[in-house]
């Protein structure tokens, strides 16, 4: 089931059939938008937003460019982290649940 927020997103995003790519008005929509669609394709100001998807694992953050990170404490974004440090996409994480109770005290 989608929360209100997820459902305003992709109210938010205009989908172009012809290109197959999502126009957003507001940046924030990126995030959340490629959250939610890995493949999406997502425009902003007429230009192709770069995103890469970082997927915590066991030891490190596995990037979607085929790189690795290691983050010392936290998540990417608690450490305030916005692109990735390799192709210098939109840093768009993801935690999988098992790993994210693991980190809890
Ligand atoms: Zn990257």
């Amino acid at each position: 089931m989608k929360t209100d927020e997820e459902i305003i997103a992709i109210v938010d995003a205009e989908y172009d059939e012809v290109s197959g790519v999502y126009d957003v008005a507001d940046l924030s929509m990126v995030i959340r938008l490629a959250r939610e669609d890995e493949r999406a394709q997502i425009r902003y100001e007429g230009q192709i937003v770069r995103v890469c998807h970082w997927t915590e694992n066991e030891e490190a953050w596995s990037t979607s460019c085929d790189n690795y990170f290691i983050v010392l404490e936290g998540s990417p974004s608690q450490n305030e982290m916005r692109f990735c440090a390799y192709c210098g996409g939109e840093l768009i994480e993801h935690r999988p649940a098992a790993i994210r109770e693991r980190g809890k005290p």
